[in-house]
């Protein structure tokens, strides 16, 4: 791997780039530079024994032609290897002249004059007396395996061929020579690659290194770090790609920190948000959930991710996934228990490409449990009154239908049954009141006069007039706190809320019973408590009797006239003092309704 790294690497390919170009170029100057070298050199070696050879065939005619008969003169032999001799150089091995009998006349090497006079075998010296042309050849010295070359002049006296002289030159020195400036060459090479490589390594570290930079950058960013910079070395084409570079990272940093701030602004909307929301990929698996869709669903989240959206919500028996994705309206779901009640009502939207294809769906819960208890609250309140008003008309239609047949001319029943249809006129009356009384606290349209009144005398005032009734011989205790209780309250609303209570406890007293009225203070507020002993309140019930028509007892209640709305009033105006109100009663021996304000002990310093 490390291997395969070091060969794909830029720097590596650049220096071997060079190297190998420099290497080509060498090569081929080299090749054709020694071989020029070597030609030339070898033509000027020839040239420069032809020249010779040319002046020694013009002396060699002249020593022909000289007249030897005088007394004295020197031999022709000897006057020809005298020549030869003269014209020795350091590239001639030997020189040998051959006359006419293939005979050896001279010989320029001292120590083979043995030969002179001996016949040649050398079949060249005949060819040439025969061709009368010049021979050159080349040939390798047995003995010490160098090269020589051969060259065989003719050479004539009077248009006729006199002789041959035999020349070997010492043309190894030449080949010696091109051998050395080619080793130089191939020296110099040697020192130009090196001197190359280390330059390339230099070009290819300032072209690579940003290079390089850029590529941990690259794998930063990919990591999720944008804070490296990209060294900028300089502004040709790869220190701008640089500063592109640099560019293109801060935006993208940018732009990542946009995306991270909207999807945690994302997530805490969908931590914060009271609905339910799920999301699902195209095939119906849960991605995402947010807390109240957990709460809603009673699961959590490791439980439920990549699970199908339709087991989850419950639904597998009504719906497929695809029918979901195709639901336009709403569907309501029921998850209440026996101890919570909980609807929900589910809206569905797909997550769309682009291309107009489904990616997944969005579902959201909305809990719709108090809307809907609301609304239930209201159905009942709507069939309560009905009920309430029919009751009274329908009796009243027929006592007055009886009235109308002839009961009016009977003295006796005519009184009782318009007494009987007066009654159910107030009751009747009494209950729009009552509904109006409601209906305005529930709008809120009234304003609460308070004012700061003693207690004990406020009761007093009230409990006087139940007591001056003298119904059904019920005797009033009050028990007040020794001192005297100053609250702020609205007089008339708390007078309806006793009125309300202590008319129950008249109501549901035996004959001759009690009712005990209590007034005390706590730290910050002061309870009045109305206990009778009349026929209670069963457990199941007591929470109940405070809603609106609620009646332990239906027929009963109806008997002692009440509406059922007595309490559900008494509670909205204690409400509205910022006080509680509750029963406590036990079956058969009596209740007690009590009921707390908030009171100020400062509030009487000023009486
Ligand atoms: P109603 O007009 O029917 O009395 P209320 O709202 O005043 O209506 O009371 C609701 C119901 O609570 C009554 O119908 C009655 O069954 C029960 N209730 C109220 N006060 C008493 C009480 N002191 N003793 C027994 N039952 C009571």
């Amino acid at each position: 791997m490390k291997r395969a790294k070091i060969f794909t690497s830029i720097r590596l390919k650049f220096i071997l780039f060079f190297v190998l170009l420099i290497l080509l170029a060498m090569q081929i100057i080299g090749v054709y530079f020694v071989r020029e070298l070597e030609n030339e050199l070898t033509r000027n070696f020839k040239d420069s024994i032809l020249n010779r050879v040319k002046l020694i065939t013009y002396n060699l005619e002249q020593e022909f032609l000289e007249d030897r008969s005088t007394e004295g003169s020197t031999s022709l032999e000897d006057d020809i290897e005298k020549l030869l001799i003269d014209n020795k150089s350091s590239d001639i091995e030997e020189m040998r002249v051959y006359d006419k009998n293939l005979r050896v006349i001279a010989i320029s090497d001292l120590g083979s004059r043995n030969k002179v006079g001996q016949r040649t075998t050398d079949i060249v010296v005949t060819r040439t007396f025969v061709t009368e042309e010049m021979i050159e050849k080349m040939s390798i010295d047995d003995a010490t395996n160098e090269r020589k070359w051969q060259l065989y002049v003719p050479f004539k006296v009077n248009d006729q061929v006199e002789g041959i002289i035999y020349i070997e030159g010492n043309i190894e020195r030449v080949f010696k020579q091109v051998q050395v400036i080619n080793q130089v060459f191939i020296n110099g090479s040697l020192i130009a690659l090196v001197f190359t490589a280390i330059v390339a390594v230099i070009v290819a570290q300032t072209i690579t290194r940003p290079i390089t930079d850029m590529k941990r950058q690259a794998q930063a960013m990919a990591r999720g770090n944008y804070s490296r910079k990209v060294k900028v070395y300089g502004y040709d084409e790869i220190g701008q790609l640089a500063i592109t570079f640099n560019n293109l990272s801060k935006k993208l940093q940018d732009e990542q920190a946009k995306t991270d701030s909207e999807k945690r602004k994302l997530s805490s909307i969908l931590r914060y948000m009271t609905d339910g929301v799920i999301s699902t990929d195209r095939k119906g698996r849960i991605i995402l959930i947010n807390e109240a869709a957990e709460t809603m669903l009673n699961v959590t989240r490791e439980t439920v991710v990549s699970k199908n959206i339709i087991d989850v919500l419950g639904i597998g028996d009504e719906y497929t996934f695809k029918e979901l994705t195709e639901e336009q309206n709403s569907i309501i779901l029921d998850y209440s228990t026996d101890l919570l009640p909980l609807i929900v009502r589910a809206n569905f939207s797909l997550i769309q490409k682009e291309t107009g294809i489904m990616n997944g769906l969005i579902v959201v819960l909305h809990d719709i449990t108090e809307q809907e208890k609301i609304e239930q609250e209201r159905r009942e309140f709507v069939a309560n009154v009905s009920h309430e008003l029919r009751t009274p008309l329908t009796t009243m239609r027929s006592y007055l239908e009886s009235l109308s047949d002839g009961a009016w001319r009977d003295k006796e029943i005519a009184p009782h049954f318009l007494k009987v249809t007066q009654n159910e006129t107030e009751r009747m009356i009494r209950l729009v009141n009552d509904l109006l009384v409601l209906s305005r606290m529930d709008s809120h349209d009234y304003q609460l006069r308070k004012e700061i009144i003693n207690m004990e005398k406020f009761l007093d005032h009230v409990i006087d007039r139940f007591e001056m009734t003298k119904e059904k011989g019920v005797t009033f205790i009050r028990k007040y706190p020794k001192e005297q209780v100053y609250a702020e309250i609205d007089q008339d609303k708390i007078t309806q809320v006793l009125d309300n209570t202590i008319s129950n406890a008249l109501k549901y007293s035996p004959e001759g019973g009690t009712v005990t009225i209590r007034l005390s203070v706590q730290n910050e507020e002061l309870e009045v408590a109305i206990s009778d002993q009349g026929v209670g309140i069963p457990k199941s019930s007591i929470h109940r009797i405070f809603d609106r028509f609620y009646r332990v007892d239906r027929a009963r209640s109806r008997q002692v006239g009440g509406t059922g709305l007595g309490l559900a009033i008494a509670k909205e105006m204690v409400q509205a003092h910022g006080g509680k109100i509750w029963a406590t009663s036990t079956d058969g021996k009596g209740t007690t309704v009590h009921f707390t304000l908030p009171y100020d002990r400062d509030q009487g310093d000023d009486f």
